[in-house]
């Protein structure tokens, strides 16, 4: 059976260095049952083989300490890169397309071209050469941190089939072609890939809008990719979710991810966990079903946003604390201490 896991992921800005999100981890997430520690430093990092697209301030040494600490203490820190979309935020281009333009999916879209109506920038999907700059980056993120699992984000990728290289091919194919790449590259590494799953979920079907879900055309993607990604499917508003059905019916691990909205974590912790009643089955019986991945975008990475995070009351950061410890107990309590992930 497929060893359960129980996530953490932890969105950083700009974290500076990753002390507290190490003190989190293995000083209150650990011992409350957390095992992996998903941690979105990518394009922060400095990297020794392109430091040029970095927009942070992280050496790839302190990367590596971070890594051996949480080790030691039975945690494994799985590294995220945002892929294809994310390339920086709404005009704004991250130290990638700053320091490598001929990448941009959408370079006319500037601030003065389009101040009010642009989400975030992609790279482009046909231009091979991308890899030989990022797969590289992604190697050293994997032996600093020797990492087994490898997040490549690759959520909310609206920007594709726009610029010349790419506009006649369909956005299911360059969705595809980019998943490809990325886990043929993991797997020949011994990695396993990680990614979010709104860009493989036909919005006819699920959710009907194109946040949690496609309506361009890149959905049919879900049948075209190996089998062994492991799909982080974020749901933060509602209460149901048929798409977590629909990847275990086709055969991925999954790992239902939530955020701060009580009713809807309440509702995705009974649906994997349920509630210890007689005669139930809930879906962590399924062995696609790894367990819950807890998600948090409002910080995290700094001392002070943990101290206020798990002890303070002010609104928004406390019911995020909240959060973090309701699921631990649902995890805790319905998982056997045997069929938890061990690194
Ligand atoms: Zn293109």
């Amino acid at each position: 059976m497929t060893p359960k896991m129980f996530a953490y992921h932890c969105y950083m800005k700009e974290p500076g260095d990753l002390s507290g999100f190490v003190d989190l981890a293995v000083n209150n997430l650990i011992p409350m049952g957390y095992d992996t520690f998903i941690a979105e430093i990518g394009h922060n990092v400095i990297t020794k083989c392109h430091p040029e697209i970095s927009g942070g301030s992280v050496p790839i040494e302190q990367v590596k300490e971070a890594a051996e600490a949480i080790a030691k203490a039975g945690g494994q820190l799985v590294p995220l890169f945002n892929c294809f979309g994310h390339q920086g935020w709404k005009c704004e281009r991250n130290g990638l397309l700053q320091a490598y333009p001929e990448y941009d999916e959408t370079p006319e879209y500037t601030e003065e071209s389009h101040p009010d109506n642009f989400y975030t920038p992609s790279w482009c999907g046909n231009k091979p050469g991308i890899y030989d700059i990022v797969l590289p980056v992604i190697d050293e993120l994997i032996e600093a941190t020797n990492c087994k699992y490898f997040h490549v984000g690759m959520d909310e990728i609206f920007e594709m089939a726009h610029c010349p290289a790419c506009k006649d091919i369909p956005r299911h194919e360059l969705m595809a072609k980019n998943v490809k790449i990325l886990h043929d590259h993991l797997t020949k590494r011994g990695v396993r890939m990680m990614m979010w799953g709104d860009r493989l979920i036909d919005s006819k079907e699920c959710f009907g809008h194109t946040w949690e879900a496609d309506i361009y055309g890149s959905y049919p993607a879900v049948d075209m990719i190996p089998k062994d990604i492991i799909i982080t499917d974020w749901h933060y508003e509602t209460t149901e979710f048929p798409s977590v059905h629909m990847f275990l019916e086709k055969g991925f691990d999954v790992m239902p991810s939530c955020f701060m909205t009580n009713h809807s974590v309440k509702a995705m912790s009974n649906m994997v966990y349920g509630s210890g009643a007689p005669g139930e089955h809930p879906l962590i019986e399924n062995e696609h079903m790894l367990g819950m991945c807890v998600t948090n975008w409002i910080g995290g990475a700094s001392n002070s946003e943990i101290d206020f995070m798990l002890t303070k009351t002010r609104p928004g950061v406390s019911q995020m604390g909240q959060t973090i410890r309701d699921v631990a107990a649902w995890h805790t309590a319905y998982v056997d201490p045997s069929k938890r992930r061990r690194w």
